[in-house]
């Protein structure tokens, strides 16, 4: 009987998502604190926890068959493995930035220039693609003091909301990649895996469907179904049953929390009552 192995950050930022991820999925595994493996205990899938820098590797290596990292890592890593699936969480994006008495104009600024990185692939890559020389010095930590200590001239690092590289001096002025947590899979999986990987895929994806959607009751008067019905989108056409008292309707149906409470807005005024949303665990088309 195959195991599927399943890399994820051991801790840090995309932990505790990938770990709910796997539980909703009706996974589970023993609790993992100071454990390198996790045998899961209803489904053939073994967690590997590691640091997320070690994934694409191990994944490359089939030390693990399928790992759960941020797309700057796989990227900056350049292993050969396949990119299975974008996961809607941790994200984050790639920018450059220079101290904020830098008079910056556009990316030629930086021709000649120093920059301080720990992803001098993605970097390089993109000063290449726009034709522009600068000595790259890779350093794998607090990238964000390197203007300040005079290391480099400018940086290259992980920008979430900015305020490291306000309170550093810094400001952001090119955003060079857009990165979000991935599944990255061994090239060579054998047909075993394979199966239990598009098991483990199919219920990702309907639980992060399900995630998307909320389902929807209300009561209305039947003189207003018809401009309820013309509000719902829906999967199909909602579910309209009798309510026992004369004249009213219960109607079910299932909404994206996109349009959530324009939608609900409109229901209100369309003249629905007792509106009720509930999340829903599994989505199966
Ligand atoms: P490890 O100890 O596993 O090497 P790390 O310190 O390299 O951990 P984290 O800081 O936990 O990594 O970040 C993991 C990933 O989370 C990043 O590679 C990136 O894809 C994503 N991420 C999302 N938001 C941010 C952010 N604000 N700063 C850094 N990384 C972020
Ligand atoms: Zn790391």
């Amino acid at each position: 009987m195959s195991i599927l192995k399943l890399a994820i950050q051991k801790k840090g930022r995309l932990s505790e998502k990938s770990i709910e991820l796997i539980n909703e999925c009706a996974i589970s595994f023993p609790n993992s604190t100071g454990k390198l493996v996790a045998k899961c205990y209803d489904f053939p899938m073994e967690i590997l926890f590691l640091r997320d820098d070690d994934i694409p590797d191990y994944v490359q290596d089939g030390v693990a068959d399928i790992g759960i990292v941020g797309e700057n890592v796989a990227v900056e890593s350049d292993k050969n493995v396949d990119d299975i699936l974008k996961m809607g969480f941790g994200k984050c994006r790639l920018s450059l930035a220079v101290p904020r008495s830098f008079q910056y104009n556009s990316i030629q600024d930086l021709q000649g220039k120093s920059i301080a990185t720990s992803y001098p692939k993605i970097l390089k890559n993109y000063l290449d693609k726009h034709n522009i020389q600068a000595e790259i010095h890779v350093i794998s930590g607090s990238v964000e003091i390197a203007p300040s200590i005079g290391l480099a001239d400018a940086i290259c690092d992980i920008v979430s909301t900015g305020s490291t590289l306000l309170s550093n001096g810094l400001k952001e002025v090119e955003q060079i990649f857009h990165s979000e947590a991935i599944i990255i899979g061994n090239k060579n999986l054998s047909e075993d895996k394979k199966v239990i990987l598009d098991d483990f895929l199919f219920r990702l994806n309907a639980v992060r469907k399900a995630k998307k959607n909320k389902y929807i009751l209300l009561n209305a008067p039947n003189a207003s179904l018809d401009k309820i019905i013309q509000i719902l989108p829906g999967i199909k056409s909602p579910t309209v049953l009798p309510l026992a008292e004369n004249g009213w309707s219960s109607v079910h149906s299932v909404i994206t929390e996109k349009d959530f409470w324009q939608i609900i807005q409109q229901l209100k005024e369309a003249g629905a009552e007792g509106i009720l949303v509930m999340p829903i665990e599994q989505m199966i088309d």
